[in-house]
């Protein structure tokens, strides 16, 4: 069922917003992109209640969709500006990846799991979102759609992904959760040649794990 935007969502969503700013994200840019994505088409109608509140929560196949305070500060670590090319590995719900366009940038989007690829994608499109998403390998990247300015990882990587690397732009820069057991190390990783790169640590947060590809899994 469709879902609507109403006064009260947006009045939910303001307060999700002021909490967020309280908690230091300063980036207006990305408060603002947050604040005209709907939240709650990403969830069951059942479960409204929870898409205001700044806590992750389980979507469908076992996976979950962020939260709020981690998209945003992983939006912010990307350092967006409008026109770039972004990869984001784990559509999960495609929250990420409808706050990402609402940034102004083209955003393509890897999810592993069929049920979730399809849900998302129906969401984005009745969101009238540019978001473009690919049923997939993320760890393998897209290819035939690189360089790109950004990659976003949204799942544990147990280190950072190779192929991702090597499909950024020269300049460009990866926001990656790197470790394998229940947390992970928020990492930036700015390219500044094929084998150079910089590197920043962020802080610890929690995320589900990248998985191998469902076919060669066996
Ligand atoms: N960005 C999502 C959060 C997703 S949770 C959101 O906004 O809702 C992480 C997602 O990564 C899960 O959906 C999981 O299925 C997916 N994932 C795990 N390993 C993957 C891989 N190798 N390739 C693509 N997606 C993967």
């Amino acid at each position: 069922m469709k879902q609507t935007d109403t006064y009260k969502h947006r009045g939910l969503r303001k307060n999700l917003i002021e909490e967020l700013r309280s908690k230091g994200i300063d980036d207006e840019a990305v408060l603002k992109a947050m604040m005209n994505v709907p939240r709650h088409f990403f969830f069951d109608s059942a479960f409204l209640n929870f898409a205001y509140s700044d806590k992750a929560f389980p979507i469908a196949a076992g996976q979950t969709i962020s939260q709020p305070y981690t998209v945003a500060f992983q939006t912010r670590l990307l350092d967006l500006k409008p026109g770039m090319k972004v990869l984001e590995i784990g559509t999960g719900s495609g929250y990420q990846a409808a706050v990402l366009s609402q940034m102004g940038v083209k955003v393509f989007s890897v999810e592993r799991q069929r049920v979730l690829f399809k849900t998302a994608q129906s969401i984005l499109r009745d969101l009238n979102s540019t978001a473009k998403v690919f049923y997939g390998d993320g760890y393998k990247g897209l290819p035939s759609f690189a360089p790109f300015d950004r990659v976003l990882v949204t799942c544990g990587a147990p280190s950072v992904p190779e192929p991702l690397f090597a499909q950024l732009k020269k300049g460009g820069m990866m926001v990656v959760p790197v470790g394998e057991g229940e947390s992970q190390e928020m990492r930036r990783i700015v390219k500044l040649g094929e084998d150079d790169y910089e590197e920043t640590a962020h802080g610890v947060f929690k995320f589900v794990p990248m998985l191998p590809d469902k076919e060669s899994a066996g």
